[in-house]
């Protein structure tokens, strides 16, 4: 049978461990990620030293494009649901991605917060949707979903990867003899964009192969006339145009960031009650397990996150460089790549592992695993703060205890992060997945967002010693370890309520 015709019930009784669409959305959240995390990589570099903007107004602004983009897959995720389905939302928003870049790299000082603006609604057009669909590609209750999602994720930091070193050549420390001058950063920035037409092109083929999966909600709905459904689709596609005029206006001024951060929450939640009104109780039961996890996720973020702010400046001021004592390295180099090395090499083992554990009745359950994430991140903080032991009287301490402590972390996130998104497709019912997912992520634009003022209340007044300021910062870590190892321990002791909410998802 054509690939093109195939049935739900074919793509899902696949053999092996992973279904091959699996591979497709993997290279093309690969791509998508690549010019995310390049674009982001490069943003508070540009404008400190190209738009010569204050370091802490260029920080505040960094702040809000990342809670603005994560705030947009909740609107993504929801018209997904609703109007355009899956697949033409993920369309829609890289289109957008590519025409912020174009915008970008025709003239990246004058068109800088509309190419941005642009990037963000795209983003929250693609992001939830592609991993809601990745969930559709496995029958409830199918003990391979999470190592898909492993797998998938080991796809989006090889992008998150590779994306990171486009910032060279902006720079002019890759490829510098290759490109004038006065051209590097309009490449930079065209790199992304022909890196999302990569995505965009890859996600074309795999449309071939994924049967009804991601087909608009609205092709079953008799009750309205095509031209109509025509008029909805374009609706949305308008809507999303007028609101990047809007982004651009709340991006440049970082308080209407915060106003905007404290209504989509709350807003978020009532719109989840309203549609809980209209759900049977079984996917109610879910519905409440779902939005458990997802607050939890917000205390993990919090903490995780710590990665690009407060151990960044630890990693600059108190790590040493030499690791295993002979090989020079920059810790922050370390701190920027590590983890997505560690994630690259680890999920897709950590997925077959779970695997051969359900083989043999062994795997941990969702809450289980989450709690796990939580217990490793707390370990992790502890390891941070063990650096102050050995640290001399400059108060630096070893790389190698900080790649160990990176490394743990990375566990930490592998048991919480693709599981999460997992959990997300297992218990929404269908015609809320992309705004349950649109939820996940949310939850982690608060992450990030608590996560800045949880570095800024742990950040030592500059005129103390080298040593007191590495044992201010040690002491946070020791801090933030235990609030970690608290909630694991919540959710752990609150597993059996949890179970019952989840009724048969594990
Ligand atoms: N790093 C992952 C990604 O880019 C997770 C992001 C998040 O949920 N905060 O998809």
């Amino acid at each position: 049978m054509a690939n093109s015709t195939a049935t739900l019930e074919e793509i899902q009784s696949f053999k092996g461990a992973y279904p091959k669409q699996l591979w497709s959305l993997f290279f093309s959240e690969m791509w998508e990620r690549f010019c995310f995390y390049g674009m982001r990589g490069m943003l508070t570099y540009f404008m400190v030293y190209h738009l010569m903007m204050d370091e802490k107004l260029a920080q505040l602004q960094y702040g809000a494009t990342q809670a603005f983009v994560y705030a947009f897959t909740f609107i993504g995720g929801l018209f997904a649901d609703k109007i355009l389905g899956f697949r033409r939302s993920l369309f829609w928003g890289g289109a957008l991605m590519i025409v912020g870049s174009i915008l970008l790299a025709i003239n990246p000082k004058e068109l800088f917060f509309l190419g941005l603006s642009f990037n963000i609604v795209g983003t929250g057009f693609f992001k939830p949707n592609i991993s809601s669909m990745v969930g559709q590609l496995y029958k409830d209750g199918d003990h391979r979903t999470d190592a898909g999602f492993l797998l998938f994720y080991s796809g989006i930091n090889l992008g998150a990867f590779f994306g990171g070193f486009v910032i060279q050549i902006g720079k002019g420390t890759m490829l510098s003899d290759l490109i004038p001058e006065a051209l590097r950063w309009n490449v930079a920035f065209s790199l992304a964009a022909v890196v999302m037409v990569i995505s965009l092109v890859t996600f074309i083929f795999t449309k071939n192969k994924l049967g009804p999966i991601g087909l608009s909600p609205l092709n079953k709905n008799q009750q309205i006339s095509n031209s109509r459904k025509k008029i909805y689709e374009y609706a949305v596609y308008l809507g999303a145009l007028l609101a990047v005029p809007l982004i651009m206006k709340m991006v440049s001024n970082t308080t209407y960031t915060n106003v905007f951060m404290y209504c989509v929450g709350p807003f978020s939640l009532l719109y989840l009650f309203y549609e809980m009104t209209k759900c049977t109780r079984a996917e109610n039961l879910k519905l409440i397990a779902a939005l458990l996890f997802i607050l939890f996720s917000v205390i993990f973020w919090a903490i995780f996150e710590q990665a690009g702010g407060s151990l960044s400046i630890f990693a600059a001021e108190h790590v040493s460089d030499k690791l295993f004592g002979f090989i020079s390295v920059d810790p922050n180099a370390i701190n920027n790549s590590a983890n997505s090395f560690f994630v690259i090499a680890f999920a897709p083992l950590v997925g077959l592992l779970f695997i051969k554990l359900a083989k043999i009745k062994l795997e941990p359950n969702g809450i289980i695993k989450f709690g796990l994430g939580f217990l490793f991140l707390g370990i992790a903080f502890y390891t941070y703060y063990f650096m102050r032991f050995g640290a001399n009287a400059n108060g630096i301490g070893s790389v190698n205890i900080f790649v160990l402590a990176i490394f743990i972390s990375t566990l930490a996130e592998l048991f919480l992060s693709p599981i999460g998104l997992s959990l997300m497709t297992k218990l929404s019912p269908q015609n809320l997945q992309g705004f349950m997912m649109g939820m996940w992520f949310l939850a982690s634009a608060y992450g990030q967002y608590a996560a800045g003022l949880f570095g800024a209340s742990i950040s030592p007044d500059k005129t103390l010693s080298k040593i007191e300021k590495m044992n201010i910062y040690t002491q946070g870590y020791k801090d933030f370890a235990l609030y970690a190892l608290i909630a694991g321990i919540i959710l752990i002791i609150i597993s059996p309520l949890m179970k019952k909410l989840m009724l048969e998802v594990k």
